[in-house]
């Protein structure tokens, strides 16, 4: 079965086409800068590479050009697009409503629009990117997969605000949480490489990528995570602040008479490890640090692990029993430094970390603790596209 998986972002299109049969990546590729002059689309069928320069003037033109590339007559991976069996579309926001994958119908296309409100940034564009691909492949199935969805088992203590009652019930004011895709992803993944059945494994997950989040995950049901009503919550990111006092905003908003909305630009976009040290590039920053001694790439490494600790502290205090301690995404998977600050000093906790084991550098799932460490940590890469395709056939096989 071909599954094409579509991550549409307001000037982007990030694809991939998996022939479920092996779980292989027949093509993949971006297309971006859609709606500029000059567009910059980049594809690979395997290792043979292509980069584009063409305008794409909107997401239909982005798409019927992946829909050309898959029936390419010289590297295409299909003779026509209707042998597209699913397309999975990343969601961003499924708000209270979705609690798993879904087909998209109507009702359930209606639903993601009704979610705009409180996701203005992301779910926009992953509308248009469901309308255009019905369009484009009309014979396909289409599945939405949410990255708020794995989080909807978390319990009410942990997803309520202690604001008035009346914004949750009128505004859906609550903490959501995202990256839900990849943080079920690697729990599965190393719960399969712990021989731990995953309705009894419990973990604590860190993606930590330009935008992190962590994930407590009791049973294999996520029961806290660290982004919020938005992404902005929790964990310090390339350029979002992560948890500050609620009042500050407020207190900008006075002393320099800004406004409320420059000051959420700011915390979105101007802040985190680029506020801190004028750099969202982790590498960079650990370079500074190491070749340099820069003092506020040395407090960026502090600040930004010292969260993750707290964090992990937080964690095991809400699931009592830890079996597995995960990083993941572009720092957690790349950064030995980042690791090892995050689990420094955390022995009472059960946590004895391998300095040499972490420096190792692999593409597949290591075990960084050692033997006795009572909570392993490990590094699991993630693989948010492939979980699409996989809930994708999952959807389609539970509706037969
Ligand atoms: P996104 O959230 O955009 O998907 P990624 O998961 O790709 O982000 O993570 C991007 C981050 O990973 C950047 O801060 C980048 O510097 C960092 N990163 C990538 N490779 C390395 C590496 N080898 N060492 C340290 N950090 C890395």
């Amino acid at each position: 079965m071909k599954v094409l998986v579509i991550n549409t972002g307001s000037s982007s299109i990030k694809f991939q086409c998996f022939d479920m049969d092996t779980e292989k990546v027949l093509l993949k590729g971006l297309v971006e800068r859609i709606g500029e002059e000059v567009g910059k689309t980049k594809y690979s069928y395997g290792d043979k590479e292509f980069t584009v320069n063409d305008k794409v003037p909107n997401h239909k033109v982005g798409l019927e050009f992946i829909a050309k590339l898959l029936v390419d007559p010289k590297d295409g991976i299909i003779k026509d697009k209707s042998e597209i069996t699913a397309v999975g579309h990343r969601t961003v926001h499924g708000g209270e409503k979705f609690h798993s994958s879904s087909l998209i119908t109507h009702d359930v296309l209606d639903a993601i629009k009704e979610m705009v409100p409180i996701a203005p940034l992301h779910n926009p564009a992953n509308i248009t990117g469901i309308e255009v691909a019905q369009e484009i492949f009309p014979n396909a199935h289409h599945i939405a997969v949410f990255d708020t969805a794995f989080h909807q088992t978390m319990p009410d203590y942990a997803y309520r605000y202690a604001i008035p009652k009346d914004y949750y019930t009128r505004l859906h004011v609550r903490r959501y949480g995202f990256h839900g895709t990849s943080h079920l992803y690697v729990a599965k993944e190393v719960a399969k490489f712990l021989s731990i059945p995953f309705d009894k494994f419990n973990a604590i997950t860190i993606h930590a990528g330009n935008g992190s989040s962590m994930a407590a995950i009791k049973g294999g049901m996520s029961i806290d995570t660290t982004m919020g009503m938005t992404p902005l919550e929790g964990l310090i990111m390339g350029t979002r602040s992560g948890d500050i006092d609620p009042a500050i905003p407020h207190y900008i908003v006075g002393r320099d008479k800004s406004n409320i909305d420059m000051v959420n630009v700011i915390l979105n976009k101007q802040s985190g490890l680029k506020g801190i040290c004028g750099s969202n590039d982790m590498r960079e920053i650990q370079e500074r640090y190491f070749e340099k001694n820069d003092p506020d790439a040395k407090l960026a490494l502090e600040m930004y692990s010292y969260r993750i600790k707290k964090y992990i502290g937080a964690y095991c205090a809400a699931l009592g029993f830890v079996d597995a301690i995960i990083f993941t995404a572009g720092v957690g998977e790349n950064s030995s430094v980042i690791r090892q600050m995050s689990c420094a000093g955390l022995e009472n906790l059960g946590i004895i970390f391998d300095n040499a084991q972490n420096e190792r550098r692999t593409s597949s799932i290591l075990e960084i603790s050692k033997k006795e460490s009572k909570i392993k940590v490990m590094v699991a890469p993630t693989n948010e596209e492939l979980e699409i395709a996989r809930q994708s056939v999952e959807v389609l096989r539970s509706g037969l």
